[in-house]
């Protein structure tokens, strides 16, 4: 199958799906494909993650990320409950386990202000009689955490394209680009496809794309596990909603945290350790030809250099079960080694930068006619309707209908 479209997205995770559905709401005549290596819609990050809808709390104000996150939160709750995707508000809480942990909580609650989220601290007897069988010296409760289920909303953006008339295809990798004076043509084993933009949405493999299609990228993807385990159905009562430890701030990760799903499983994590390949959801996934890559590169270098204390002990806990289990107890002191076992993981498209050190906002690259998303990490499921309209905006600007442009950037919900 061959043809001319406007816009190609590369990726069927949550972002194409979402970019695909913002070109043609805001311009129901654009023609659209949207290109998916494997055989279903969100089949990676977008499929394998916490579920949770965050409410902006964490973000540095001012990033793309706190701009997209608190509106973006609201419109995916909206967007679940017009369409029948499985949606609660439950509300967390931040928890800190010492005392010296406090300090970085107050942070946190201002942080959280600043961005527009309404935060109320806790003291022991408040986190008590939400969460009972918590340890906490203290806590910050956020009342707009949703979750719900990211891989039921690819499904249903995915539905929702089919009516609005895109060429979805899976089982099209896209292998190789052909950049022309007015067109892109990118190359299938299913066909080519022609467009005048195209979009980069390819998760862990977004660098690798960038390139192939003539864009350096100014960032590398290094990719991250996640890995959960699950606590025993007789357990599960030991916590109400979802419950965090205190973050690092230098670090892009949120921490090990207690999550009960809308299907009334109970997680543990994500932890984050280096994977071996880019799809590895496994210690035994090993790709030597990305390793032997990273070997050479200077950003592995300088990321050993920055975070080697940090990974050296998500490594060992990742190992040595005990190890995990006794990091669990600091927020939930009855959990016992047979009260959880492992379950799943998911692998984060990090992306670093050439000194090592690791990317914390989004990071959407341009060139004259192609949009490459090289970083969208937590909370890019939350926010991924707004992204879709952000990078519809940019791809609306590069067709030359500025008009249009400045509609989706004005009203990026649609409504
Ligand atoms: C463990 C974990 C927990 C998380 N928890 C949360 C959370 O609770 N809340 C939240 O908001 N965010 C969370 N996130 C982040 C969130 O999942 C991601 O930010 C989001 O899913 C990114 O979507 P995406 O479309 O960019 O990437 P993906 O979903 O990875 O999609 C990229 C797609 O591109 C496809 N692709 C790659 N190469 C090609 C190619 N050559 N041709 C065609 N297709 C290709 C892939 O197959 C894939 O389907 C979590 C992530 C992880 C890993």
């Amino acid at each position: 199958m061959s043809g001319e479209v406007d816009v190609a997205i590369i990726g069927g995770g949550l972002l194409g799906l979402a970019t695909a559905r913002a070109v043609l709401r805001a311009h129901p005549d654009a023609s659209v494909t949207v290109l998916e290596k494997e055989s279903r819609w969100g089949a990676h990050q977008s499929g394998h993650n916490s579920n949770v809808i965050h409410s902006g709390l964490y973000y540095a104000p001012g990033s793309l990320k706190a701009r997209l996150a608190r509106a973006g939160g609201e419109a995916m709750i909206r967007y679940c409950t017009e369409h029948g995707v499985p949606v609660k508000r439950t509300g967390k809480i931040v928890v800190a386990t010492a005392e010296d942990q406090l300090p970085r909580l107050d942070a946190l609650a201002v942080r959280g202000r600043e961005n527009g989220v309404t935060v109320q601290r806790l003291n022991r007897a408040e986190i008590a009689e939400r969460e009972p069988h918590v340890a906490g010296v203290g806590a910050l409760a956020v009342a707009d955490t949703a979750m719900t289920d990211f891989g039921q909303v690819c499904r249903a953006v995915a539905a929702e394209l089919t009516e609005l008339g895109a060429d979805l295809r899976t089982n099209s990798p896209a292998r190789s680009f052909t950049v022309g004076r007015d067109r892109t043509a990118v190359h299938t084993p299913t066909g080519e496809v022609r467009a005048r933009v195209i979009v980069n949405c390819a998760g862990l493999h977004s660098d690798k794309i960038s390139e192939a299609a003539g864009h350096r990228p100014p960032v590398r993807i290094m990719p991250f596990r996640g890995e959960y385990a699950e606590i025993r159905p007789a357990r599960r009562r030991l916590i109400n909603n979802p419950v965090y430890p205190v973050p690092d701030p230098d670090l892009p990760f949120l921490g090990v945290h207690v999550t009960p799903m809308l299907d009334g499983t109970v997680h543990v994590g994500p932890n984050a350790v280096p994977a071996l390949a880019r799809q590895g959801y496994r210690w035994r996934d090993v790709d030597p030809r990305m390793l032997a890559e990273l070997l050479h590169d200077p950003a592995l270098h300088g990321l050993a250099r920055r975070y080697w204390r940090y990974g050296l002990a998500e490594i060992s806990r990742s190992l040595i079960w005990p190890l995990f289990v006794r990091e669990v107890r600091r927020m939930l002191p009855e959990i016992n080694s047979e009260d959880l076992r492992r379950h799943g993981s998911g692998v984060r498209a990090q992306a670093v930068k050439a000194t090592g050190e690791l990317v914390d906002d989004f990071v959407i690259s341009h060139t004259p006619r192609a949009i490459h998303v090289l970083n969208a990490p937590s909370p890019a499921a939350t926010s991924s309707l707004l992204i879709g309209s952000h990078i519809a905006a940019e791809a609306f600007d590069q067709l030359g209908l500025a008009d249009i442009a400045r509609r989706v950037r004005e009203s990026p919900t649609g409504s």
